[in-house]
């Protein structure tokens, strides 16, 4: 007989370490709940791995970051031993590689069968590959991928191996900006390369990426906006360099890559609805079969503050809000209780370097950068707001307090008008504070 759960959480990322606290929350009983991850470790804080981990001095290290260590969560940390003594079956290095939903079952690589009640599906993103777009030379030795802990512990040693030599990290998103950092303050002699006019391009102004890019100059990191055509390899297959379009090279002794994340929505095909390449799902993270819910990464869910636009975020805060989110939908639907639909507003943060910036909202319409001038090379506050139709829609801040963050937030759900931009950008910070 295959092993049978009553609840089956699909990937054992952010989100899935969330939904396993709300079940124990609301009354698991031993024996219920299982996560299957082909992770060899429990769910754990995913965003520490391009920050805390990569540290020269005192660098973070399972069990110290494994799930709900943050959030206001409890002081415990959740490794193998808590999901033990809740009953919670982790089964961990274990492959989905398909199965079959409306018999509520999935097939592991290594061909066995697990039966399920109710699936969470919470396989996450997967980092999009080189090798995937067939770039000469994008298997060779030296160049990393950062996306699961292993990957970290590998990329950390050849970050101590490169100290004082030439890396090359591609791409200028969040990966890219991370990493780059991280490899500065390793003593590796950084250049980032990307083929977009400014970092982070989907968040920042050409102004705003300017500080930053800036900042990171002064630390000794180089921007190269060039498309790469390859890599430089030894006769070991060792990567040397990366082949720029107009022909010249840069040494590389290792390359790091972060030119995106893709959904892991492949595994069902034909089964599941998908919209924008992850599972589609309504406002109490329901896909299109019932008893089968997707969470974190992979779900692209309705946007209550937008109409119910549908989007898809691959940000900690929605994986962690949609982990706890859906079990607390189960749960009112086992009660015949109805509760309210999902409502998330996108939020996205980053640490770079000694600057550390959050973002609330869209960034459409008219932007307005306030505290320029307030920004020294070595950092300083300054925000911007977004102003669509009259009304705020999304606002950055560098180096804000706890209540500044939070008078973000609301002001992102308020939406307030605003007339003058001009006010506005000289009420800066002030302006959210004392809406
Ligand atoms: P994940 O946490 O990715 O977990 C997915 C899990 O599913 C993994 O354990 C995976 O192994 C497993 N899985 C996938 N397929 C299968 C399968 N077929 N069988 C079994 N298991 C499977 N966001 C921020 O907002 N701020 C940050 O600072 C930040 N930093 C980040 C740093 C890094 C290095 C990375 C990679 C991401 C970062 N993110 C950050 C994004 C954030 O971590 C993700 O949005 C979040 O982890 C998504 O949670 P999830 O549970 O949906 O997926
Ligand atoms: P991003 O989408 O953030 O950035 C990818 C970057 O690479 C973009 O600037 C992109 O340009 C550029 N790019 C695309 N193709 C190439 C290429 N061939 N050569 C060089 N550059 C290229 O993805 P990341 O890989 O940085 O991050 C992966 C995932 O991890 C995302 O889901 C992200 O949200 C998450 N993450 C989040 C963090 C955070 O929130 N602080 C931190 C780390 C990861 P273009 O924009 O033009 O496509």
């Amino acid at each position: 007989m295959p092993p049978s759960f009553k609840y089956v959480i699909l990937g054992g990322g952010v989100a899935a370490g969330y939904a396993a606290w709300e079940f124990v929350l609301s009354g698991l009983r031993p024996g219920e709940l299982a996560i299957i991850s082909k992770e060899q470790v429990a769910p754990y804080e995913r965003p520490a791995l391009s920050k805390g981990y990569l540290n020269p001095e005192g660098p973070a290290r399972l069990p110290g970051f494994h799930t709900c260590v943050n959030m206001g969560g409890p002081a415990e940390r959740h490794g193998p031993e808590w999901y033990a003594q809740h009953g919670i079956t982790l089964m961990l290095q274990t492959e989905v590689i398909g199965g079959d939903l409306s018999k509520k079952e999935l097939l592991t690589k290594s061909k066995d069968i697990i039966k399920f009640e109710k699936l969470i599906i919470a396989t996450g993103s997967t980092a999009m590959k080189l090798t995937d777009f067939k770039v000469p030379n994008s298997d060779a030795r030296g160049i990393y991928y950062l996306r699961e802990e292993a990957d970290a512990a590998i990329l950390d040693k050849a970050v101590k191996k490169a100290k004082g030599k030439n890396a090359v990290v591609l791409g200028g998103g969040y990966i890219g900006l991370e990493i780059g950092a991280a490899l500065v303050i390793n003593g590796v002699q950084t250049t980032i390369v990307f083929p977009e006019p400014h970092c982070l391009r989907r968040v920042f102004t050409p102004e705003i990426a300017a500080v930053y890019q800036t900042h990171y100059d002064g630390k000794g990191v180089k921007f190269i906006q060039a498309a790469v055509v390859g890599f430089v390899v030894d006769n070991s297959l060792n990567v040397t360099g990366v082949k720029l379009k107009d022909g010249s090279s840069l040494p590389a002794a290792m390359v790091v890559v972060g030119v995106g994340a893709r959904p892991c929505s492949y595994l069902f095909p034909k089964q599941l609805a998908i919209e924008q390449g992850g599972y589609k799902v309504n406002g109490r993270l329901e896909t299109s079969l019932p008893d089968v819910y997707a969470v974190g990464d992979v779900a692209t869910f309705p946007i209550k503050l937008y109409g119910n636009e549908m989007q898809l975020q691959g940000h900690v805060r929605h994986a962690r809000m949609s982990g706890k989110y859906v079990v607390q939908s189960i749960r009112a639907q086992e009660e015949c209780r109805v509760i309210d639909d999902y409502d998330y507003v996108p939020y996205f943060y980053s640490r770079m370097l000694d600057m550390r910036w959050q973002f609330f909202g869209k960034n459409v319409g008219d932007c307005v950068v306030w505290g320029l001038a307030n920004v020294t090379p070595a950092g300083g506050k300054f925000g911007a707001y977004w102003v669509m139709d009259g009304k705020v829609v999304g606002a950055f801040l560098e180096s804000g307090s706890t209540d500044e963050y939070e008078a973000l937030s609301r002001l992102i759900r308020e939406q307030p008008q605003v007339t003058d931009l001009k006010k506005l950008e000289e009420d800066g910070i002030c302006f959210a504070l004392t809406v």
